[in-house]
């Protein structure tokens, strides 16, 4: 019988060596509170509509899809507003992919991003997955960014990307416009502002797309895994100059975004009075999470996103498992003893409230 064969024993690429895959664990419990996922699943009528588009499609799928997604695109831009078309606006299966595009145009050997951590975990892994090199900078104990620390940063490193989350993951912070302005202005090379999670922000809290007019090296994606519930479809997207988008035509693969994913995208956006007005009710359970767990005493990072992060547990893992073992999900991640819940339904938020007393308030 042959040995099976390991990783190791395969001619991977070195800096591949010995890295761990993205990690989320799908477990399959009632109250799952652990990838920022909407909780709220389509309509009735949204989903009979996403139906009728599929059915529609269905006849065409003998045809490659609209290799640039124009009309979709164009409608992304819409919703985007500040004066964006569809010349400004590119579209991905999910803001991830939009991101390994645009490591694979802007990013490579040689090359290196750099990123404020805690933040993303894709964002380094998608860096060196593009074999470029991640430069680890560091957010303060509030988990905001020093614009002089990183500017200092930035022109030590001269990265040829810098990602921005706001509000970031996993801490929820939002970075207020001066700081992003100074970064972008600071940076010598692509600036990726990632927003996906802006749509949750606080009220008045303006996005990076304003920043766009004068500043062709800035980027700025969305997606619709979040605020737009559509985890599922997978459509991310980005609105940057044109010259930008024209660098990324030159590494997507041709027809990416399958005939379904933009037709049920165009239907998610048809149907976004009903899926975004789900942010209000979030927005409120969010703030009633953060305002209960420090009423427990607990540690909790003030959040413009659907999750909270909170803490914080010498062990931290004993916490995740009791609440697991409770049939409550939430994630380990970011910095050691502190968890992140993602917010859910109110019956789900009530649950969590539940497994977490108890799993604080020790064995019976
Ligand atoms: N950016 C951030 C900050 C995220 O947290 C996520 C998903 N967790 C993504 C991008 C990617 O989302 P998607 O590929 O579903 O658009």
């Amino acid at each position: 019988m042959t040995a099976r064969i390991t990783l190791a024993d395969l001619p991977i690429r070195d800096d591949l060596r010995g890295r761990t895959p993205y990690g989320a664990p799908q477990i399959d419990v009632p109250v799952r509170l652990n990838t920022n996922e909407n909780p709220y699943p389509p309509s009735a009528a949204l989903a009979a509509d996403l139906a009728e588009a599929v059915r529609g499609a269905g006849g065409t799928l003998n045809r490659y899809p609209d290799r640039d997604a124009t009309a979709l695109r164009a409608e992304l831009a819409a919703h985007l507003r500040h004066g964006l078309t569809a010349e400004r606006v590119w579209a991905a299966n999910g803001s991830n992919e939009v991101l390994q595009q645009i490591l694979q145009a802007f990013g490579g050997p040689g090359r290196s991003a750099m990123g404020f951590e805690p933040s993303y975990s894709m964002h380094p892994i998608i860096t060196t997955g593009a074999a470029t090199r991640w430069v680890a900078g560091a957010r303060e104990d509030d988990f905001g960014i020093d614009p002089e620390k990183a500017v200092a940063a930035i022109e030590e490193h001269r990265p040829d990307i810098v990602f921005l989350t706001s509000p970031n993951n996993p801490t929820g912070t939002a970075l207020p416009p001066e700081v992003v302005r100074r970064l972008v202005a600071a940076a010598p090379g692509m600036v990726v502002v990632d927003e996906a999670y802006f749509e949750f922000a606080r009220a008045g809290t303006p996005s990076a797309l304003e920043l766009l007019p004068g500043n062709p090296r800035l980027i700025v994606t969305r997606t619709m895994s979040k605020a737009f519930a559509m985890a599922g479809t997978r459509l991310g997207y980005l609105a940057a100059d044109p010259a930008v988008i024209e660098a990324l035509l030159l590494v997507r693969l041709p027809y990416h975004l399958s005939t379904l994913t933009q037709a049920a995208a165009r239907v998610a956006l048809a149907h976004r009075a009903e899926l975004l007005g789900y942010v209000d009710r979030l927005r409120a359970e969010r703030d009633a999470c953060v305002a209960w767990l420090r009423g427990r005493g607990l540690a909790v990072a003030d959040s413009d996103a659907n999750f909270v992060l909170f803490g914080r547990f010498p062990d931290r893992h004993a916490v995740w498992q009791g609440m697991l073992d409770r049939g409550v999900l939430v994630r380990e991640v970011g910095p050691p003893e502190w968890l992140r819940v993602s917010v859910g339904t109110p019956e789900e938020m009530a649950a969590f409230r539940d497994a977490l007393s108890g799993v604080l308030a020790g064995p019976d």
